[in-house]
């Protein structure tokens, strides 16, 4: 019995391991040789370097939560994500594995746990319904100082599409689904300076769109748009949470494809016990840093230039 997140698969891990072989064998596929177990974990040669070739297995899969990873090249994931990965579904956060599991063997999903599926299938169909055009968001492509007095470059504002709504005074930040799409506009008052985000289902990850091709191996965790702005003017590839991080976020920061998180949430309580959190549910997957701030009063967006000298510590 293996039990995922979101579902129990009835069958030993063994078993999976070596039908996932041979479905990928038929296909010409050489990949998960000498499957071995090894206590609470399987043994096998690494299907993510040396083209499945190593001579000595290094990858190690948990038997009983599928969580999975290669002391050689440093693969993370689990069963779910290395099935989806193997099969050439490189980012979708293990859909299509968790499919192949449940057309396989029999499986229950775990009712008080958001399934993964309807998760993807919600946000899939939301998605479709609210995807705005271009259209509308030319109807705020103006520029006001305000974003110069934040930081902002012309540079940054032209590559992330920061606009301004004249009718309700506010800065506007286009916010894009992880296909790319941009399914809402969040806004910052520029008088009252407090953020507007619209409500949805699964929050989307400001800028996680950006790390879809592998193009980073390495993130910053950020709460705001400003902060996360300031980054990438300074070099550094970043999200934003939009708040501290709900559980759907972390769900897909788990599967986002970096190899390391710099938390780099404000310094403030609220900031704190979100990176605590963070830390907890991110570890097992990536390699997890924080932020040493040396002024609790300074953001990043305050802090500009200064954040490069900051330490990161465990
Ligand atoms: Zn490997």
């Amino acid at each position: 019995m293996i039990e995922l997140e979101s579902a129990v698969i009835q069958a030993e891990m063994i078993d999976v391991l070596n039908t996932l072989k041979l479905e990928l064998n038929n296909q010409g596929l050489d990949y998960l040789r000498d499957i071995k177990p090894n206590g609470e974990n399987i043994q096998c040669t690494c299907p993510f370097h040396k083209n499945g070739q190593e001579r000595k297995p290094s990858f190690g899969i948990n038997i009983n939560n599928g969580k999975a990873h290669c002391f050689s090249c440093n693969w993370s994931g689990d069963i779910t994500t290395m099935i989806s990965e193997l099969f050439g579904h490189h980012t979708d956060f293990g859909q299509y594995g968790l499919k192949w599991l449940v057309t396989n063997f029999n499986s229950t999903e775990i009712e008080n746990r958001k399934p993964i599926m309807s998760f993807f299938n919600n946000s899939k169909k939301e998605e479709k319904d609210k995807i705005i055009t271009e259209e509308e968001l030319d109807k705020y492509r103006y520029i006001h100082p305000y974003m110069y007095e934040r930081g902002l470059t012309d540079e940054i504002i032209e590559e992330f599409d920061i606009g301004y709504d004249k009718e309700k005074k506010c800065l506007t930040f286009p916010v894009k689904n992880y296909a790319g799409d941009v399914i809402m506009i969040a806004t910052r008052s520029v008088e009252g300076k407090f953020f507007h985000i619209p409500q949805t289902k699964d929050k989307p990850i400001y800028c996680a769109e950006k790390f879809q091709l592998g193009s980073y191996k390495k993130c910053y965790i950020t709460e705001s748009f400003l902060n996360c702005l300031t980054l990438w003017k300074l070099g550094l590839p970043a999200v934003a949470l939009m708040g501290t991080g709900s559980s759907s976020q972390i769900r897909m920061l788990q599967h986002l494809p970096v190899r390391k998180y710099i938390l780099a949430l404000d310094p403030d309580e609220a900031g704190r016990k979100g990176t605590q959190r963070l830390k907890k549910y991110l570890s097992e997957y990536k390699i997890v840093r924080e932020i040493e701030y040396v002024d609790k009063n300074k953001d990043i967006n305050d802090l500009q230039e200064d954040f490069l000298v900051l330490n990161e510590k465990y």
